[in-house]
């Protein structure tokens, strides 16, 4: 017969090692395994992959295996739903609150350039109270964005180390 690796049918020795090849298969294929050392390897190495399937017991399922599941699938999915409401107001690394900070200049600056278009736009007096509330509403972003900073580097801080 020819090689079955050559042939590209490894599944032929798979099917030695499990026993499934006829009897007349099998004898033409031991043969083959006399002569052929890779064809010989790959059995033995089956064989072993089969014999240690069969020696390993699976681990029985607990009664209560379903239900177990199905709550923790329950409870992986409100605990993502409830992460996602609260995401936002959670305190937030150092590194995520700078941009923000960052971009809260920008606006800032947006702002003031929107109400200020060009040196010869006039400045109502009235622009002037909403520009103050806006600098007055973004400083208390940014003290808000301080201390979640703060809250932050303190929790990282392991209390052993206090
Ligand atoms: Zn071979």
């Amino acid at each position: 017969m020819n090689c079955p690796l050559e042939d590209r049918n490894p599944e032929m020795l798979v099917a030695y090692a499990a026993g499934e090849l006829d009897l007349e298969t099998a004898r033409v294929l031991e043969e083959h395994l006399a002569g052929c050392a890779t064809c010989r390897l790959v059995a033995a190495d089956q064989t072993a992959v089969w014999k240690a399937l069969d020696a390993w017991d699976a681990p029985s399922v607990s009664p209560d295996f379903d239900r177990r599941l199905y709550r923790r699938i329950d409870e992986g999915v409100r605990f993502s739903w409830w992460e996602r409401i609260t995401r936002p107001f959670r305190p937030m690394p150092l590194r995520q609150a700078l941009p923000l900070t960052a971009s809260a200049g920008l606006l800032l600056m947006a702002g003031l350039l929107l109400q200020h278009p060009g040196p010869l736009a006039p400045v109502a007096p009235h622009s002037e109270i909403v520009r103050a509330n806006q600098v007055e509403n973004t400083l208390d972003d940014l003290d808000l964005l301080r201390q979640f900073g703060a809250a932050d580097s303190a929790e990282s801080v392991h209390p052993d180390a206090m």
